[in-house]
């Protein structure tokens, strides 16, 4: 199958990449020219596992080709997916302006019958504006699909090719039936193709978003109270996960969430209950109890500086989370801030981010490069992102660096006997 792709970041990539391994010619087009000449010379403009050699595969093959000339792309399709951003607004509403200029873009060089694919995080209510955009600009035929996208930064290339689930918003049967063949490559084991109307396929991504936002803040704020009553989380943890009801999945206490998805799909599920005068309680408490839980572990920095005249941070960890170079709503970036803000000094290292967090950051965060370097002249240390690569460190020479053997971690990746058991203090989320 022909298909163009618009909007080539961490959904648009992933996508365009899987698909064309699928066997389809994939057109990629984005309006940020750096990022197309880059990707025609094989540069990922960004951290992906697997991502590289299945770009470079497939456009050796002739199956993916980069653009920043929208018409071409669609000129050159008969089904154009879209995964440009949709960022919050000041006001906590999804920004859709770019998937509107897109989708009159599309209407505008549309040559004949076309399907028209939202894999972008939108609003509720979205299709019907995409549609009418859509109408307004074309005379040819046309089908709107909604098809939410559930990857995960880090495993964004097994979780498109091995999906648990693909959700396909159409009021038609034939276009589902396209879809599942469009996605037949990746579904064949038990994955299931989820068949709905276009309004709960959108809601059905903002429920989701959601869902782990609350259970993740949920175990944040029962860490809270675990401290106060010498309760350990994980063994709280273990002890609730067990349970088939609950499940495993997004209980580990910690830092907070962070990234591109759930604060931004917390606060717009919040702010489509405002409009719709219906209050959404449990996701604005969320997104306050999210951003006090980071507040907290910055706040238990700095007052153990204050009161034992310290004043030198070694950092680890700058991106949300492990296995992305992706620092937006990083709750490692705002603990740095608020570290920094607060006089203390930051040394910082990360296996992907340093790139991006050195432009959010400044002058105000030195950079190094290992975790042993951010060691020198430090007096404590935090971990503040999940890599699997700080999970065994010497604490040997931990001890021996820091001026006053602490550490703050935000992640929980140590036994604390075991740390204790270095001679190093250990303070950690809820145990
Ligand atoms: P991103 O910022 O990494 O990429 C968006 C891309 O769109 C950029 O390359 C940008 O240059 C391009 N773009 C913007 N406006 C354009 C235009 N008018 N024409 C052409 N290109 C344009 O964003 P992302 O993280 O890939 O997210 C994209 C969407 O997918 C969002 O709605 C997001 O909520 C959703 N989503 C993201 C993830 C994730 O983990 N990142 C997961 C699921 C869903």
């Amino acid at each position: 199958m022909k298909i163009s792709v618009v909007g080539v970041g961490y959904v648009g990539l992933v996508a365009a990449a899987c698909l064309a391994e699928g066997g389809n010619n994939v057109i990629c087009v984005d309006k940020d020219g750096n990022k197309i000449e880059g990707l025609k010379k094989g540069i990922i403009p960004i951290y992906e596992p697997g991502l590289e050699e299945l770009v470079e595969r497939n456009s050796e093959a002739g199956r993916l080709e980069f653009t920043t000339d929208i018409a071409y792309g669609v000129q050159n399709s008969g089904v154009t997916f879209i995964g440009v951003g949709t960022p919050s607004s000041p006001d906590g509403s999804a920004d859709i302006s770019a998937v509107k200029a897109v989708s009159e873009a599309i209407a505008k060089y549309m040559t004949g019958r076309h399907v028209i694919v939202t894999k972008s995080t939108v609003p509720v209510g979205t299709h019907k504006v995409v549609s009418d955009i859509i109408k307004e600009n074309t005379n040819h035929p046309f089908d709107y699909v909604s098809n939410p996208e559930f990857l995960k930064e880090g495993s964004a290339v097994q979780d498109f090719l091995k999906p648990d689930r693909v959700i396909i918003g159409t009021t038609k049967t034939e276009i589902f039936e396209l879809m599942t063949n469009i996605y037949a490559p990746f579904m064949r084991k038990s994955s299931r193709m989820i068949f709905v109307d276009p309004a709960s396929a959108e809601m059905a991504k903002y429920a989701a978003n959601a869902m782990l936002a609350t259970r993740i803040t949920f175990m944040n704020e029962l860490s809270g109270l675990c401290e106060q009553f010498g309760a350990d989380i994980e063994k709280v943890r273990i002890g609730i996960g067990s349970d088939s009801r609950i499940g495993k999945e997004f209980l580990f206490a910690g830092l907070g969430y962070g990234g591109s998805c759930f604060p931004k799909d917390v606060k717009a599920l919040a702010y489509m209950g405002d409009e719709q005068g219906i209050e959404m309680t449990i996701a604005k408490s969320v997104q306050a109890a999210n951003y006090r839980q980071q507040d907290r572990f910055a706040e238990r920095i700095i007052k153990y500086c204050r009161e034992n005249g310290l004043s030198q941070i070694s950092a680890w960890g700058l991106a949300f989370k492990a296995k992305t170079d992706d620092i937006r709503e990083s709750p490692a970036i705002r603990s740095l801030k608020k570290i920094t803000e607060a006089g203390l000094k930051v040394k910082a290292f990360d296996p992907e981010a340093m790139e991006n967090a050195a432009r959010e950051l400044g002058e105000a965060v030195e950079m190094c490069e290992d975790v042993y370097q951010t060691l020198e002249g430090s007096d404590v240390m935090a971990v503040l992102t999940d890599w699997q690569e700080f999970r065994s460190p010497d604490f040997d020479t931990i001890r021996e660096k820091l001026s006053r053997p602490v550490i703050f971690d935000g992640r929980n990746l140590y036994s604390p006997d075991f740390v204790a058991g270095c001679g190093i203090e250990y303070h950690s989320i809820g145990r």
